[in-house]
């Protein structure tokens, strides 16, 4: 377990890059015995071993770009995209790119700050560091974030999947988590992500963000798992961060290799959407858009 000196709140603005930096140098180290994900395959990334994720030593990104599809909040962002995931959705939306680390362009950490920069001065509010999940490339992530610009507002996008390694390292730099909380049993996620132990890491992540940083937690409603994903998931919530901001996201596509499961060769239906809403407006959840 490594020990990092928390970053106060109100020096996050004038400290982060060199933090971030300081920092970037760690998680590359780190990577001789990795355990950013939960996974913790503790392989030797840096002397070309794999894990469960396939990512080796460097990065690449497959978009970057300003988005405006994200939570109103937080848009337009100017979203930068890390290719490669630990987890394995069978739905997931960019699955080639998300499933293949090697996918896109290798990063350049001075030319992603400048476009950065241009599109905050353009209009974005916020840049947004995502995946596929960011988490397994913590040290390129970092490395952007040093150069991005001081006191801009930044969002990390993430699974939830991270290891407490992987929180230490990012305490702190990140104003807003965007956090997925997928599923609601273990067995959900085994099927359809190759996930074991899925629910209790999710539930830590949550919690730690919550008390470092500002969090919204996402949830895709997906066809035939209300009973089973979006109830329990909504349950704990309300029990355990009720005022945590929740995004309840409708708008599932069966995507990637979604048809090898039955229940999701189709979109939700609105009376499945319908009666997700009432789930949450009957626990008090703070619904956002
Ligand atoms: S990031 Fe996670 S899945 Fe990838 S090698 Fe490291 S511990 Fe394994």
């Amino acid at each position: 377990m490594i020990c990092l000196e928390p970053l106060a709140r109100r020096q996050r603005a004038s400290g982060r890059p060199a933090v971030a930096r300081g920092r970037a140098r760690l998680a590359r180290a780190m990577l001789a015995d990795c355990r950013l994900c939960a996974h913790e395959c503790g392989v030797n990334r840096l002397a070309g071993e794999r894990g469960l994720c396939h990512a080796g030593a460097d990065a690449g990104i497959f978009s970057a770009q300003v988005e405006v599809s994200d939570e109103l909040e937080l848009i337009p962002t100017f979203a930068i995209a890390l290719s490669g995931c630990d987890l394995r959705c069978d739905f997931c939306i960019t699955g080639r790119e998300s499933w293949n680390p090697r996918a896109g362009e290798r990063v350049q950490p001075a030319l992603l700050a400048a476009r950065a920069e241009a599109a905050l001065a353009a209009g974005a509010r916020t840049v947004m560091i995502l995946g596929g999940e960011p988490t397994i490339h913590l040290p390129t992530a970092l490395e952007i974030v040093a150069g991005l610009p001081d006191g801009a507002k930044l969002v990390w996008k993430t699974n939830a999947h991270g290891s407490a390694q992987a929180r230490a390292l990012l305490d702190g730099l990140f104003e807003v988590w965007l956090a997925d909380f997928k599923f609601g049993n273990d067995a959900c996620a085994r099927r359809l992500a190759g996930t074991p132990d899925y629910v209790g890491v999710v539930r830590e992540n949550l919690l730690w963000a919550d008390g470092h940083s500002e969090l919204i937690v996402r949830h895709l409603l997906m066809p035939g798992h209300l009973d089973c994903c979006w109830k329990p998931v909504a349950g704990w919530l309300a029990e355990n961060l009720p005022r945590v901001k929740v995004n309840l996201r409708a708008g599932f596509w069966p995507a990637w290799r979604a048809a090898r499961h039955p229940e999701l060769r189709g979109t939700v239906t609105a009376r499945e959407t319908a009666r997700a809403l009432e789930i949450a407006e009957g626990l008090g959840l703070n619904l956002i858009a």
